[in-house]
């Protein structure tokens, strides 16, 4: 196995198909010479397909979160996961395991964590970027700061890789469609697949 810890033993919300194909898409993408971005780090799943691609390049992986969870995982609703709420605090909080899993994977040298609400982040970044994965909150606003914040980042030849797209809206949410349309109607990219509810989009 590539992976020092297997990604279907973390938790979180990928199917291994999707993982597979991010792995790819990285390992590729590192060949322009630009740094990895994930947004939505939750316990490290993706992290660990990414992560893994950019080590064996030499490359480097940024992977933002605030780790207190999106809606849907707060107390009382559909994907709140005790095990990973911080009674104390009163709040989510997946920074304590997905800090043991990027151990775990061998990815501390690879993988930096920016513990930090995406937007904020993205109001101060300055690098250009070869692949961008978003996966972070999936209400319109967030879905749509993600796409503003991140995608003028992209290089020429990079991906922008958008997860939760679904066709139908009784599929689910719509937000990741959105920007994926979004992305397709600004004429700067193109659909390289669909592969499940995994968009991946190439900056022509
Ligand atoms: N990629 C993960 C799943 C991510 S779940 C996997 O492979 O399993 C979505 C994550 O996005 C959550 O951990 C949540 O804390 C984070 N998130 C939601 N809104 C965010 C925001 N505005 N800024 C940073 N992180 C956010
Ligand atoms: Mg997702």
């Amino acid at each position: 196995m590539r992976y020092d810890i297997s990604p279907q033993a973390i938790k979180g919300f990928l199917d291994p198909a999707e993982g597979e194909a991010l792995y790819h898409a990285a390992l590729a993408a590192c060949e322009l010479q630009a740094c990895c971005l994930e947004v939505g780090s939750y316990c490290g799943k993706s992290t660990v397909y990414l992560g893994t691609a950019c080590r064996e390049r030499s490359a480097v992986l940024f992977s933002v979160d605030h780790h207190r969870g999106s809606e849907e995982h707060q107390l009382n609703e559909e994907y709140h996961d005790p095990a990973l709420y911080d009674a104390e605090a009163g709040l989510m909080d997946s920074w304590p395991e997905f800090r043991r899993n990027l151990r775990a994977a061998r990815l501390e040298d690879t993988v930096v964590p920016i513990v930090a609400g995406s937007e904020l982040v993205a109001r101060h970044w300055n690098s250009k970027l070869s692949l961008v994965f978003i996966d972070g909150g999936h209400s319109r606003q967030a879905a749509l700061a993600d796409y503003r914040g991140w995608v003028p980042h992209i290089v020429p030849g990079g991906t922008l890789a958008i997860h939760d797209v679904f066709e139908h809206p009784e599929e689910g949410g719509r937000a990741p469609f959105e920007i994926r349309e979004l992305a397709l109607a600004s004429g700067l990219f193109t659909l390289s697949r669909q592969l499940q509810s995994l968009a991946l989009l190439r900056r022509t």
